[in-house]
């Protein structure tokens, strides 16, 4: 027996069961509910927030290494900003498209 209501919405991709909002994203059918687990895994999601992480995460890092790296003078023990300056605008872009996406679940039809 289901424990889920007759007018329950579910995710399209893993099947579970949508309490308060879901995040509606594009597919050949339309705009579908996704739980946020498979919103966050969403191939178009991904790829749009990579390519606004590369691009933002490149800029970042001339404006705050670029001097040091054409000057031949960048230090290795700051080497770990670089990563971190690439996942802000990824951790943004990704953000952005989910709360973008996100939609209150309607069980009122
Ligand atoms: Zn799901």
């Amino acid at each position: 027996m289901s424990s889920s209501t007759p007018t329950a919405v579910h995710c399209e991709k893993c099947e579970r069961e949508l309490m308060a909002s879901s995040y509606e994203l594009p597919s050949k059918r339309g705009r579908l509910p996704h739980c946020l687990m498979c919103a966050v895994r969403f191939p178009s999601l991904l790829r749009k927030s990579l390519v606004i992480c590369l691009l933002v995460g490149t800029v970042l890092t001339a404006i705050n290494q670029g001097n040091f790296i054409l000057a031949g003078e960048f230090q290795w023990a700051m080497a770990w900003k670089i990563p971190l300056t690439y996942a802000v605008p990824f951790i943004v872009a990704t953000t952005g498209g989910l709360l973008n996406a996100r939609a209150a679940i309607r069980t009122d039809a």
